[in-house]
């Protein structure tokens, strides 16, 4: 262990159960989203600690058109140089399975509840290395600016886009740094997603005279062979960025993940409609893509003379910083600082709000204690000796990027 990373975990050891105590206290509020409940108070426990420790908070309230309850983005900040390092974290939640979840239970060495892993956990980790690094001196001449954001796990239009939207985000940032359950991994890269919902309209007619209707069954099926062959297609082209040996490389189209309409078993059926959702590999052009997607749809249609819409329910573009990049370098050589052992780059499978920063030219990571493979399920939890580790690995990232030449 090097003698900074012994003074960090010497400064976060006696904290040991504020941290884990902190961590109930924001499992607790049960900030579910859909539909996002809870969001304002949540914001004001966050807002509080970040007081207590130093971190001059700032409630911004999300004003304009949306359905979430009482949104706010929390805003913290520390050390007054001219080099910025950002922390962003989001504290809504997937909904539980059982209400038992918003109680964190203590277990074998885990943190058990609902956003222990994602990323309530991350959010401890962050604005306890934060506090860290400011206490010891170890922002040399820079900054700190923590972005605590509702909306992740809907979108993150309405929370993370705010802060773009209002030019909250510094391009000359030098990194980002996200606590999403990365496990041993850093994720410096992500899929873009674009989902559709195909809708059809026919002419309904009993079964009795069903020649005098217009079956839409019968278009969804024909304009889905097409969209079948082109998520083939697509799966087939590998991204260039690492990823999990037990991953598909390609990118990733659903066809007919939802479906539905008609009326009763004995009638033609005038309405039907289905999903489209897909993950795209950094490489993609989302614009072509979705340019291609529309194209084979509107095409089958009218080979069938089918009345066709096309709604675009959702639109991320994917993000990608280099797995080279200096900053990831860096980030790299503080985790094995910490834990002895290197941290590997991967691609996110998912989507992760890294893409807000890497639009704007600013190098992105992913990197938390938590587990992916638990985060939305019934066992979420996170391993307590992670949480204070990668606190640690916050500290060091902050002293590396900010007080180094
Ligand atoms: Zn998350």
């Amino acid at each position: 262990m090097s003698a900074r990373s012994e003074m960090v975990a010497g400064w976060l050891e006696p904290r040991a159960g504020e941290m884990v105590d902190f961590l109930g206290r924001l499992v607790a509020e049960p900030t579910e989203n859909p539909p996002g409940t809870g969001l304002g108070r949540c914001a004001r426990v966050l807002a509080d600690q970040l007081q207590r420790l130093g971190l001059e908070p700032e409630l911004i309230e999300i004003t304009g058109p949306h359905t979430l309850e009482d949104p706010h983005i929390v805003r913290g900040s520390t050390g007054a140089g001219a080099k910025l390092l950002y922390f962003h974290g989001h504290y809504d939640v997937v909904p539980v399975q059982d209400r038992a979840q918003f109680a964190m239970r203590r277990e074998g060495g885990r943190l058990i509840g609902r956003g222990t892993a994602d990323m309530k956990g991350g959010i401890v980790s962050m604005v306890y290395g934060a506090a860290a690094a400011k206490e010891l001196g170890l922002l040399g001449d820079g900054r700190i600016v923590i972005h605590l954001v509702p909306d992740e796990e809907t979108g993150s239009v309405v929370g993370a886009g705010y802060l773009r939207e209002h030019g909250l985000i510094d391009p000359s940032a030098v990194a980002m740094v996200t606590g999403e359950p990365s496990g041993s991994s850093i994720w410096n890269a992500a899929r873009g997603a674009i989902s559709l919902k195909v809708g059809f309209e026919g002419r309904e007619a009993h079964v009795g005279q069903a020649t005098f209707g217009i079956n839409t069954f019968a278009h969804m099926v024909y304009v889905a062979r097409p969209l079948l062959a082109y998520a083939e297609e697509m799966a087939g082209r590998p991204t260039g960025y690492p990823m999990n040996p037990a991953d598909p490389t390609g990118s990733m189209v659903v066809v007919g993940g939802l479906s539905g309409g008609g009326s009763n078993f004995n009638v033609v059926p005038a309405d039907a409609w289905f999903t489209v959702d897909s993950r795209f590999n950094p490489e993609e052009d989302l614009d072509a893509e979705l340019a291609r997607m529309t194209t084979i749809i509107r095409e089958a249609a009218a080979e069938v003379d089918a009345k066709v819409t096309i709604d675009i329910t959702q639109f991320q573009p994917p993000a990608g910083t280099p797995a080279d990049h200096p900053a990831g370098a860096a980030l790299a050589r503080c985790a094995e600082e910490v834990r002895g052992e290197p941290a590997a780059f991967e691609m996110c499978g998912g989507i992760l709000e890294n893409r807000w920063y890497d639009q704007l030219g600013i190098p992105a990571f992913a990197f938390g204690a938590g587990r992916l493979d638990v985060s939305h399920g019934p066992h979420e939890y996170v391993d307590e000796r992670e949480l204070f580790r990668v606190a640690a690995v916050y500290a060091l990232y902050a002293n590396e990027m900010l007080d180094q030449p």
